[in-house]
């Protein structure tokens, strides 16, 4: 499996302060793959995502994109952050730009496209996550659902070669979280290559190639969902789908 890795993490570790969150971590993720990170609240999948597009700063260990360590700063990094798109489960929409805005604004700034061409790219991404018609609007004035999707028009207006997605539902009225996971599961039948960290087990049923299983701060299982969902192995896994299923 991951015969092209796309994103390789190699023993990292990290601490905040005295607390070791993240442990040990190994993980590949092959350029086209989906790759669903489940866990307990508090095990670190968060963490793992911020990560892998330095938005937190790991104290060993190595992490790579496209066969590159993840640079530390300057035009670099903002290039990685263009790279790798980011999707919260707070959707951080710009309060006081319209729909269209917020989808140029970071092509602007980090692709250094001219508005035009920025606006041109926005509106193809809102038609595709069918927002086609929101582009004048205050986020206000939006759904959650719609802001979440605009959320990732935003980052895949980037030309992104990953895209991160965190508990990207979690915070969505039961009825519009279907609409965020359509688009999710376009994009990766597209072929994007995601790390998805979500409590929808439809979605890692039907979308991931791999389940990646967190407790407390390690990748406990990494293996596909079919073998994930009927024969957990390790006892904290067992535990979890008890809960959750
Ligand atoms: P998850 O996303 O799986 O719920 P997180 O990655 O958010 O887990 O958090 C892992 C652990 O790190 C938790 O114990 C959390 O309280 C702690 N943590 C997260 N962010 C910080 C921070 N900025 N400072 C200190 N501790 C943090
Ligand atoms: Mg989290």
């Amino acid at each position: 499996m991951a015969v092209d890795p796309l994103i390789e993490l190699r023993d990292v570790n990290k601490w905040f302060g005295e607390l070791h969150v993240l442990r040990d971590i190994n993980l590949t993720v092959g350029r086209g793959e989906v790759v669903v990170v489940i866990g307990p609240s508090g095990s670190g999948k968060s963490t793992l995502c911020r990560a892998i597009n330095r938005l937190e700063v790991i104290q060993s260990g190595e992490i790579r994109l496209d066969g590159q360590l993840l640079p530390e700063e300057g035009k670099a990094l903002a290039k990685l952050r263009a790279d790798v798109g980011m999707v919260f489960q707070s959707f951080n929409l710009f309060a006081h730009k319209t729909v269209l805005q917020n989808v140029s604004l970071g092509q602007v700034k980090a692709r250094g496209r001219k508005k035009e061409e920025a606006d041109r790219r926005s509106r193809e991404l809102l038609d595709r996550v069918g927002l086609a018609d929101q582009a004048p609007k205050y986020p206000a004035q939006l759904s959650g659902g719609q802001q979440q999707r605009v959320a990732i028009a935003r980052a895949l207006a980037m030309n992104p070669k990953v895209m991160l997605f965190d508990e990207p539902t979690s915070a969505l009225d039961p009825e519009m979280i279907s609409e965020v996971l359509d688009v999710m599961q376009q994009l990766a039948r597209e072929g994007m290559t995601m790390v998805v960290v979500t409590h929808e087990m439809g979605f890692a049923r039907s979308a991931a190639n791999r389940v990646a299983f967190m407790d407390d701060g390690r990748i406990v299982e990494d293996r596909t969902p079919e073998g994930f969902f009927t024969s957990p192995q390790s006892d904290r896994a067992k535990d979890f789908l008890s809960k959750i299923l």
